[in-house]
């Protein structure tokens, strides 16, 4: 089970796949609130909700390392 590095919900990547299909970045949304995912730097992270993942976007150092 993934996290969401923004709240630290647990994220169903099952469900997250399903929603967002196969390419990076442009995915569509079917249902945020199954979970979503974004392609950054070399690697798939995933979130529980869009807006969650609005704000990895914006700064998404700060939570890939909150320290530093
Ligand atoms: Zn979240």
């Amino acid at each position: 089970m993934a996290k969401c590095p923004v709240c630290q919900q647990p994220v169903d990547q099952a469900a997250a796949k399903m929603q967002t299909g196969m390419t990076p970045g442009g995915a569509k949304e079917v249902d945020p609130k199954a979970g979503t995912r974004q392609f950054h730097d070399g690697v798939w992270f995933y979130f529980d909700t869009l807006e969650c993942r609005n704000l990895f976007t914006r700064n998404p150092d700060s939570y890939i390392n909150p320290s530093a």
